[in-house]
């Protein structure tokens, strides 16, 4: 995808959430606050947004044969479940003639020239030059692999071994141990096993000793959405054998579920095919940035799905990118200088909720150091699930009680400073 403003060539490697949210924010650049989509976007969702407290999702410890429900996860404003194709069809629907859009190319790799501008090369075998170039291509990033190949052989070059090696060991994404198993339920199967069945309603997360479920109404209570996680949080940062997404069926994960309360084997009975997906994250790079070229969304921060935010902080990426970008102070000129006050911005906060999400699938799989569930009966259990709500609900509240507007400040105030 080509952007072709007045001033600065971007080109975008990547439409999904985060390329095409960064497309259109450059194209409204001083409104981007405002994308103008929500109206859109709540058209393709049964959700409707509420502001202030709503129950968002029973939280039940579910590993033995009476689970029980230990709290009510509450959220500040509903949370908002959208199809990935709906939204992405919405921004492609907002995007201006002056934004290219080229679906049938795939980047190979990169070159940064002398002269400023950087030479695309495309699996196709065809070039084009932009000024910028942003990795927006996910979490398998040809641009992460051109971007952090150049780093390590500078390094190289320079004798700098170790670094080298640490660089390019964050160029392919490592396991984190977990399997999720994806699958729709109709709800009529489920309520003829188990009528009244607490997820044909209300939205209910299933903890236990090494996985969880997740399961929630869609499509006007017509399908339930589920979710098996099977974690094995040993194996983090290991070599996954075969393929990271596939087809699979329930016999692959129901054993880990088999002694789970009869809310969970009314679930799992009712899976039929499930798409099984090895779930990968990227390392933590030491900058998303080099020369003309910046990493955003998965390419750059690829994260554990445990607080739902990857798409979030893809998006967040781009809004912060835009006001870089869009910026009458960033020229061809200064443009490494202008991407490294996104890296300076963007990198910490995407580490935080890298972190919380990698954290959340420890604390909802009872994998947490010092604490054996299954030591404690009683009110010593009840306190120590309680303190468990406490903790997960502290590191995640940041998703529903703050929003990017202070970036943007922090943002515009460097781009402003004196300093810039
Ligand atoms: C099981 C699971 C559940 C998740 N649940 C949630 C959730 O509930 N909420 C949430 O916010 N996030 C969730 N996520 C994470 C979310 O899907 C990602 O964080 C988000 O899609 C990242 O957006 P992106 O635009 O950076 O990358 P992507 O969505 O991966 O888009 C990358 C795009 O680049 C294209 N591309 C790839 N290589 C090239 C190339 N060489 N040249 C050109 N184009 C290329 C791809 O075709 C794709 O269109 C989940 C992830 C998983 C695995």
């Amino acid at each position: 995808m080509q952007n072709a403003p007045k001033r600065l060539r971007v080109a975008i490697c990547g439409a999904g959430i985060g390329g095409l949210t960064l497309a259109l924010s450059l194209s409204r650049y001083h409104d981007i606050e405002m994308l103008g989509v929500e109206e859109d976007l709540l058209k393709t969702t049964e959700n409707k947004p509420v502001q202030g407290p709503v129950p968002s999702f029973n939280w039940r410890k579910s590993d033995q044969q009476a689970g029980f429900t230990f709290t009510t996860l509450v959220t500040n404003g509903t949370l908002i479940t959208l199809h990935r194709p709906d939204f992405q069809g919405v921004l492609l629907k907002r995007l201006p003639k002056s934004c290219r859009v080229n679906c049938s190319k795939r980047l190979r790799t990169y070159t940064q020239r002398e002269s400023g501008l950087t030479e695309l090369v495309f699996e196709d075998g065809s070039r084009t030059f932009c000024d910028v170039l942003v990795g927006a291509d996910g979490l398998k990033s040809a641009t992460r692999r051109a971007l952090l190949t150049e780093r390590a052989n500078w390094m190289q070059a320079r004798g700098r071994w170790q670094d080298a090696a640490d660089i390019a060991s964050c160029i392919d994404p490592v396991w984190c141990g977990t399997i999720a198993y994806r699958a729709l339920i109709p709800a009529e199967r489920l309520r003829a096993v188990a009528p009244g069945h607490p997820v044909l309603t209300t939205p209910t997360q299933y903890l236990g000793k090494g996985g969880y479920i997740l399961g929630y109404p869609i499509s006007h209570g017509r399908m339930i959405n589920f979710v098996a996680f099977v974690c094995r949080h040993d194996l983090e940062n290991t070599k996954f054998d075969g393929p990271w997404v596939g087809a699979s069926d329930r016999s692959q994960f129901a054993g880990l579920f088999a002694h789970w309360e009869p809310e969970v084997q009314a679930l799992v009975h009712c899976v039929d095919k499930t798409l099984r997906w090895a779930i990968h994250t990227t390392k933590p790079l030491r900058s998303f940035v080099s020369g003309h070229t910046v990493l955003i969304g998965d390419a750059a921060h690829a994260m554990e799905p445990h607080q739902g935010s990857g798409a979030g902080q893809a998006i967040e990426d781009a809004c912060i990118l835009a006001t870089v970008l869009g910026h009458p102070r960033t020229t061809r000129e200064n443009i490494p200088r202008a991407l490294r006050i996104f890296d300076e911005i963007r990198r910490p906060a995407t580490a935080g909720v890298v972190e919380g999400s990698r954290m959340n699938g420890r604390y909802f799989s009872f994998e947490i150091e010092g604490v054996d569930f299954d030591r404690y009966t009683g009110a010593q259990l009840w306190d120590q699930l309680q303190k468990l709500k406490s903790t997960v609900v502290k590191k995640w509240e940041w998703t529903w009680n703050s929003s990017i507007d202070d970036s943007i400040q922090d943002t515009l105030r460097r781009l402003e400073g004196p300093e810039f």
